[in-house]
């Protein structure tokens, strides 16, 4: 029994629909999935429908961006009540902090004469959550560049000409965030940040988990984790980061998450919920 906790979809940057995902999860037998949409959690609805007609199970998340010492740092929130208040008032800010990014980009880009129509990336992205994969992709189909590696190289990649820096939480009021809404709080991807001094900080903060299986770890990365989280009592998750089929084949279940380990983080909120709910 495994799972895949780290998925996109098209209310993101990903490319394949909630039921679409769902398809590829079952046809990977996985026995559990979340999905981690960037800044929103529009996608859950659906998702969940498509896992129980399917018969696997569903944990809602988004993967929120957050920044730590200057490191953007990509917390995913698990097990997220969807309609909480203040979760969908501060991920609707985060969305349109990316849709007015997405209009700086594009305005750098006609600055060098490149003349891409921000509406053109809008209806392409047709989400409240769009990114710089959107960008590339319109660049690609309107003929103006030729591959979407391409894209990120010549503009879009930190530094580069077209990339606007992009306004974000502090890690700590994203794990809040999460908290408050009844979820757990892991840092995506550590071994792509590259910057392990952070990690006492959100522990502090009230971090619950690493992601140590991940598609760009290699073993010896998943094994540091590994150790790290057992250092500071942190929770172990994992996953493929799917995009779809805009980086090759689908990624959906090429990650595989032991269940035992879902069964941790499950108990981890029911943990928190029943402490919340002896305070009161
Ligand atoms: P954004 O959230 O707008 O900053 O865009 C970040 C997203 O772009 C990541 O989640 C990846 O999906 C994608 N991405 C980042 N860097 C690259 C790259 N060099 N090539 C292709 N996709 C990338
Ligand atoms: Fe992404
Ligand atoms: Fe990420
Ligand atoms: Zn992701």
């Amino acid at each position: 029994m495994f799972a895949d906790l780290h998925l996109h979809t098209n209310f993101s940057d990903g490319t394949f629909t909630p039921e679409e995902l769902v398809a590829n999860a079952v046809k990977q037998k996985l026995c559990a999935i979340a999905l981690t949409d960037h800044d929103t959690l529009e996608g859950c609805e659906r998702a969940a429908a498509a896992c129980a007609t399917a018969g696997i199970e569903f944990i809602t998340g988004s993967e929120l961006t957050a920044e730590q010492d200057d490191h953007e740092i990509h917390i995913l929130g698990y097990f997220l009540d969807t309609q909480n208040e203040k979760l969908r008032t501060e991920t609707g800010k985060f969305q349109l902090v990316r849709q007015n990014r997405i209009r700086e980009m594009v305005a750098r880009l006609n600055d060098l004469n490149i003349p891409l129509d921000v509406e053109d990336v809008f209806k392409l992205a047709n989400c409240r959550a769009p990114g710089r994969p959107h960008v590339a992709r319109a660049l690609v189909k309107a003929g103006l560049i030729a591959t979407l590696d391409e894209a990120f190289e010549r503009f879009l990649k930190k530094d580069r000409p077209a990339w606007v820096p992009k306004m974000k939480t502090s890690a700590p009021d994203a794990i809040a965030l999460i908290h408050q809404a009844g979820g757990l709080a892991v840092m995506a991807h550590p071994g792509l940040n590259r910057a392990d001094q952070v990690i006492p900080g959100l522990v502090d903060a009230g971090l619950d988990g690493l992601e140590c299986f991940h598609t760009k770890h290699p073993k010896a990365t998943s094994e540091h984790y590994l150790q790290m989280a057992k250092q500071h009592g942190l929770l172990v998750t994992g996953g493929s980061d799917c995009h779809g089929l805009n980086k090759g084949r689908p990624l959906v279940g090429t990650v595989r998450l032991p269940y035992h380990r879902v069964e941790k983080l499950k108990a981890a909120v029911e943990n928190r919920k029943s402490e919340i709910g002896n305070r009161k």
